[in-house]
């Protein structure tokens, strides 16, 4: 339960112009600001919104509220989750006692558990010597530190229990563990979920950790790639992985680049092309076409000419055109990186 005055708190220290500005291009009108609403598909403005009264109002379609009423309705996200959100980019400290941090939902628990393992993993990466082979293997592909940095890319190490072992001396619990996906049982003994691969930690459009993949760093890995189960933060069905760092952009070039991989997005990161996100496997989703609908409706697959065929791309193409978004297909030959064609095609 968070106080009504805490509540009033954020209120009166966020700008909602600024936060609003995040979405929608506005310009002055009047005392206020106009633009076209996010909404509602629209040509001329009937968007406003009021920054001394803290509220924006719709005259198309009617939406209307204040910052927290935004934030909810544009990243799809509950009350509580929006009014945290704000309260984090406002600084003010919503969790102040032992029965308020007992209340917390078990998704913070294992989002604060998540966050955890990431920076461990990426520690790992980026300082240890255990991390050597997966520092060589990124630069082999030329990736460079910072560019896996900016993806807190991680390494989990061959074999045991060291991310349970350095999860438990944070004091989590091994059941929050298990349930957060990166760590799993047999008998009494807790294991790692993932051991000698590269991790690619997977956030959501918040950039909040919900999940990780992890690529087998030997050549005999099985499978190459592994993805936390299903857990109550993360549904690969819901995910567009490296959509956190990317909806800047793809605001920006108002389109985005749906690629095959985690290794695509980040390559064509590095290569300076930041509207990208990658669709973790073939089957596109409806949840996925309405996260890319709040920042673009134009999409290009930039798919490998295989995979592009396949019937269950196919569809998935089709369900982002129903969700009213135009599609583009890029077919790549055999063996080119994304990042090459489109470099070729931007210059
Ligand atoms: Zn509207």
């Amino acid at each position: 339960m968070i106080p009504p005055e805490k509540i009033d708190e954020i209120l009166s220290s966020t700008d909602i112009a600024a936060l609003i500005s995040r979405y929608v291009t506005l310009k002055p009108s009047g005392k206020n600001l106009k633009g076209l609403c996010p909404f509602h598909n629209e040509k001329t403005p009937s968007f406003l919104v009021h920054p001394d009264k803290g509220f924006y109002k719709c005259f198309g379609c009617g939406e209307g509220g204040g910052a927290i009423q935004f934030l909810m309705k544009i990243e799809n996200l509950d009350f509580v989750e929006a009014v945290k959100i704000l309260a984090e980019q406002t600084g003010v400290n919503i969790v102040t006692t032992d029965s308020e941090r007992k209340a917390l939902s078990e998704k913070e628990v294992l989002r604060k558990l998540m966050k955890t393992s990431v920076l461990y993993y990426k520690e790992l990466f980026l300082n240890s010597p255990l991390g050597k082979d997966a520092r060589a293997y990124l630069k082999k592909r030329d990736i460079d530190i910072k560019t896996a940095a900016v993806f807190d890319l991680g390494f989990a190490p061959e074999s045991g229990d060291f991310l349970a072992r350095h999860l438990a001396g944070r004091k989590f619990k091994y059941e929050d563990m298990e349930r957060a996906g990166v760590v799993r049982h047999r008998g009494n003994n807790y294991y790692d979920y993932f051991f000698d691969r590269l991790i690619f930690p997977i956030a959501d459009s918040q950039g909040r950790h919900i999940g990780m993949g992890g690529r087998g760093m030997s050549d005999d890995a099985v499978p190459k790639y592994l993805n936390t189960p299903q857990t109550s933060l993360f549904s690969k069905a819901h995910v567009l992985y490296g959509l956190h760092l990317a909806k800047q952009a793809i605001r920006h070039e108002e389109e985005v680049y749906v690629v095959e991989g985690y290794m695509d997005v980040i390559g064509l990161y590095g290569a300076g092309i930041q509207n990208a996100v990658a669709s973790m496997g073939t089957s596109l989703t409806e949840e996925q076409a309405k996260g890319i609908a709040r920042y673009t409706n134009r999409v290009i697959f930039a798919y490998d000419s295989d995979t592009a065929g396949e019937a269950a791309t196919v569809r998935g193409i089709e369900i982002f055109e129903k969700a009213g978004l135009q599609v583009k297909i890029m077919s790549l030959p055999a063996g080119e990186d994304p990042d090459s064609i489109i470099r070729k095609k931007g210059s």
